[in-house]
C-alpha cells in the first residue's frame, strides 16, 4: 500500500519548508497567493484516501507500476557485487518524471485548477506534463528556451502531438533557467485558474517536498521488491543520478534513516571538474537562491548563476534541490561525479551486458560502479531513471 509518510525527522522538511539551512520560499510578492494556496492544502489533499487511490490506480494502469527490480547478473559479475536495476526506464513516457506529473495533475484537479503551465529543458518534463494534461483534458502551456526548442526537436513534436502549446523563450541564454523564469511569470499573471507543475525537487516550498513524496513510490517499491528477492528491505548501496534531484530523492526517501544504507548521488562532471564545462553542483557550487529556494548553486564570484554543461540535457541544471544540499552538508549522501565520456562508456556497457539502452542521465549513475569497491556479498540498487531512445544520436555521434 502506497503511503506518503515515513518522512525523516532528521533529514526531512521543517514546518517552514527548510532542510537544514536550505529550502524556504523566496518568491516575488505577486506569486505569494499561488504558493500559499498550495502550501496550505497539499498535505491534506495528498493524504486523502481518494487522492491516494487515484494516484495508485493511475501509476498501476497508466504508468505501468510497479516497475521491475531487475537482477542484472552480467553487470553484477563484472563489478563483483549483487546489482539490481530499478527499471524507471519502463515507465510510460520513458522515465520517472511521469510519477510526479500524475501526482501534480491530480492535485491541480483537487484545487479546481483549469489550466497547467510548466517549464522544460530537454523536453522530458514537458512531455510528461503534456501527457497527463491530455489524459485529464486540461490545456497546457510549456515554456522552453529557444535554443532547447531547436536542439530537442522530437520532444517538441511529442508535446505538440499531445496537444500542448510550446512557447519558445528568447530571453537570456534561451535555455532552462530562462524558461523557468517565464513560466513563473505566466503563473503570476494567471493566479486563479492555473497550476504550475515543476519537474524536479526544486522551486519554492512546498514543491521540493511535494515532488519528493510523489517520487518516493520508487523506494517504497524497492523495499518490497528487495524483501522478496533477498529477505531484507535494505541494500548496502542505493545509487542515482542528480539533475535537480527528483529520481534520487524518490530512490533515497524511505532509506534516509537507515544509516547502514549508503546513498550515492551522481552529478554530471561534463568535460571534467577542472574545466568550465560541468554541472557538478556540490563540487563547484556555493549557497545561493534560485527559482524560489535556497540551495547549492553554481555561480561566479559575484553571484551570477553559471550556465552549466553536460552531454546529458536532463543533468545540466545549475543547482540541486534543497533536500540534497542538506543531505550533502550533513554527510548523509555521498556525492560523486561522472564525465561525459565515462557516462557514454558506462551506457554502452549496459547495452552490451544487459540489453538495456539507458538514458544518458542514468548512464552517469552507472559510471560510478567501477569507482566503488564492493564486497562480494554486497547488494547494490541502481535507479535506472530513463531509457536512452531520446539519446541515440548522441551515443552514435560520440562513439563513432
Ligand atoms: C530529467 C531526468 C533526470 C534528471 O532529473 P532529476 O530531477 O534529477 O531526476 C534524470 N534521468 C532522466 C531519464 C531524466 O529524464
Amino acid at each position: 500500500m502506497l503511503h506518503f509518510n515515513g518522512a525523516s525527522a532528521k533529514y526531512g522538511i521543517s514546518e517552514a519548508g527548510y532542510y537544514g539551512e536550505f529550502g524556504g520560499a523566496f518568491i516575488p510578492e505577486m506569486l505569494y497567493p499561488n504558493v500559499e494556496e498550495l502550501r496550505l492544502n497539499y498535505q491534506e489533499i495528498i493524504n486523502t484516501p481518494s487522492f491516494i487511490k487515484d494516484f495508485r490506480d493511475l501509476l498501476r494502469d497508466y504508468v505501468g507500476r510497479p516497475t521491475p527490480l531487475f537482477h542484472a547478473k552480467r553487470l553484477s559479475k563484472k563489478f563483483k557485487a549483487t546489482i539490481y536495476l530499478k527499471r524507471e526506464d519502463l515507465c510510460h513516457t520513458g522515465a520517472h518524471k511521469v510519477n510526479n506529473t500524475i501526482g501534480q495533475i491530480l492535485l491541480a484537479r483537487h484545487l479546481g485548477k483549469k489550466k497547467i503551465v510548466a517549464e522544460t529543458g530537454a523536453g522530458q518534463h514537458g512531455v510528461a506534463t503534456a501527457t497527463v494534461c491530455a489524459l485529464m483534458g486540461l490545456p497546457c502551456s510549456v515554456y522552453m528556451g529557444k535554443l532547447d526548442v531547436e536542439r530537442q526537436g522530437p520532444n517538441v513534436d511529442r508535446m505538440r502531438m499531445l496537444g500542448a502549446e510550446v512557447i519558445a523563450v528568447e530571453s537570456g541564454n534561451q535555455t532552462l533557467k530562462d524558461a523557468t523564469n517565464e513560466a513563473m511569470r505566466h503563473w503570476i499573471n494567471n493566479p486563479i485558474d492555473t497550476h504550475y507543475i515543476i519537474g524536479s525537487v526544486v522551486g519554492p516550498h512546498p514543491y521540493p517536498d511535494m515532488v519528493t513524496k510523489f517520487q518516493s513510490v520508487i523506494s517504497d517499491e524497492i523495499q518490497k521488491q528487495l524483501l522478496q528477492f533477498t529477505g531484507m528491505e535494505n541494500p548496502d548501496y542505493v545509487i542515482a543520478c542528480v539533475g535537480g534531484g527528483s529520481n534520487a530523492a524518490g530512490a533515497f526517501y524511505h532509506y534516509l534513516d537507515e544509516e547502514s544504507v549508503r546513498l550515492i548521488a551522481v552529478e554530471a562532471a561534463g568535460k571534467g571538474l577542472d574545466t568550465d564545462e560541468s554541472a557538478a553542483t556540490t563540487f563547484l557550487g556555493k549557497p545561493g537562491v534560485l527559482h524560489g529556494s535556497k540551495s547549492l548553486l553554481m555561480q561566479s564570484e559575484d553571484g551570477q548563476v553559471i550556465e552549466p554543461y553536460s552531454i546529458s540535457a536532463g543533468l545540466d541544471y545549475p543547482g540541486i534541490g534543497p533536500m540534497h544540499a542538506n543531505l550533502y552538508q550533513q554527510g548523509r549522501v555521498d556525492f560523486m561525479a561522472a564525465t561525459d565520456e565515462e557516462a557514454l562508456n558506462a551506457g554502452m556497457q549496459l547495452c552490451q551486458l544487459e540489453g538495456i539502452i539507458p538514458a544518458l542521465e542514468s548512464a552517469h549513475a552507472l559510471a560510478v560502479l567501477p569507482k566503488l569497491q564492493f564486497e562480494p556479498s554486497e547488494v547494490v540498487v541502481l535507479n535506472l531513471s530513463g531509457r536512452g531512445d531520446k539519446d541515440l544520436s548522441t551515443y552514435t555521434e560520440e562513439l563513432r
